[in-house]
C-alpha cells in the first residue's frame, strides 16, 4: 500500500506536469470490473483546469478552476503511469496528449472518494510530541496500530510506522499507555525524519509491492530501511524477531537489541 511518501513522490510528478492544463477527457473503461467513480467526480473532472495537485495523508486530490477538487485513493501498487497514448481497459484522464492511467481500481483504488477525517501528520503543523502524548494516553491497543491509524495521524502505514518505531527504540506491540516521556518525544521526530526521508528517496519500492512513479522510476527508500522486509536490523546486523500478534493484520518486525 502506498504511504505519505509514495502518494507525495506521485503527487510531484503529476502537479509539476499538468498544473495548469486541461482534461480533455475522461475514460471510465468498464466499470463493472472496478468500484466506478462517481457521476459527479466524472463531470468536475471532464474538461476542468487543474490548478494543481494536493495530499492529504494518504490521498492524492486534484484541484479544478471554479470546480473545487477530487480525491484519489491510489489502491495497492500505488500505480498511476503517464502514457503517450494507447488502450485503457479502466480510468484514465486524458491531458495534453498523454494519458494518465489508473491501475488498481480493482484493489481498493478509488477515485472521487469522500476524504476521510484524518489526524494531522508528522510534518505538518498539529503534529508534535504533545499530540502524540494526548492520543496514546490511556490507550491499551499496541501502539504500531494507534499510530497507524489514520483517524488519528495521517500518512503512516505498515513500513514507515515499522521503521519509526525503530528509530525511536520502541517496540511495535507495546501499549500505547506505557510509552514515557522520552519515548514519545523520540516517536514524534522519529515518525517525522522516517517519512521526510521517504519523500526525499522518492518512496520504497519493495519486492512485495510494486511502486514505481508515474514516469516508472523506481523510489529508492528500500535501501535505507532498517528492519521493514529484513531478516537482520540494519544499525545491529542482530536478528529481526516478529510480534506475537498481528497487528492491523500483519505481522510485525522489531530488533530486540535496538527496540525495547
Ligand atoms: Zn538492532
Amino acid at each position: 500500500m502506498p504511504e505519505l511518501p509514495e502518494v507525495e513522490t506521485v503527487r510531484r510528478v503529476l502537479d509539476r506536469r499538468y498544473r495548469g492544463k486541461i482534461i480533455a477527457a475522461v475514460s471510465v473503461g468498464r466499470p463493472t470490473f472496478y468500484r466506478a467513480p462517481s457521476a459527479r467526480a466524472v463531470r468536475l473532472l471532464t474538461g476542468g483546469r487543474i490548478s494543481g495537485f494536493r495530499r492529504e495523508g494518504k490521498y492524492l486530490l486534484v484541484d479544478l478552476e471554479g470546480r473545487g477538487c477530487v480525491a484519489f485513493h491510489l489502491g495497492m501498487s500505488g500505480r498511476i503511469t503517464v502514457q503517450e497514448d494507447g488502450p485503457h481497459a479502466r480510468f484514465a484522464l486524458r491531458i495534453g496528449g498523454e494519458t494518465v492511467r489508473f491501475h488498481d481500481c480493482r484493489r481498493f483504488g478509488r477515485v472521487g472518494c469522500p476524504l476521510p477525517i484524518l489526524g494531522p501528520e508528522p510534518g505538518r503543523p498539529g503534529f508534535d510530541a504533545g499530540y502524540l502524548r494526548k492520543i496514546l494516553r490511556g490507550r491499551a491497543a499496541p501502539v504500531k496500530a494507534l499510530i497507524m491509524n489514520q483517524a488519528l495521524i495521517a500518512g503512516l502505514g505498515n513500513i514507515y510506522a515499522t521503521e519509526a518505531l525503530h528509530l525511536a527504540g520502541v517496540r511495535p506491540g507495546r501499549a500505547g499507555k506505557s510509552l514515557n516521556r522520552a519515548e514519545i518525544g523520540k516517536l514524534a521526530r522519529a515518525a517525522r525524519r522516517v517519512l521526510a526521508l521517504g519523500v526525499e528517496l522518492g518512496g520504497a519500492t519493495l519486492d512485495d509491492e510494486s511502486f514505481l512513479d508515474p514516469l516508472g522510476r523506481p523510489g529508492s527508500m528500500q535501501k535505507r530501511v532498517k528492519v521493514y522486509g529484513r531478516r537482520t536490523c540494519g544499525t545491529c546486523g542482530g536478528p529481526l524477531q516478529g510480534t506475537r500478534r498481528r497487528i492491523a493484520g500483519r505481522a510485525s518486525l522489531f530488533c530486540a537489541a535496538c527496540q525495547s
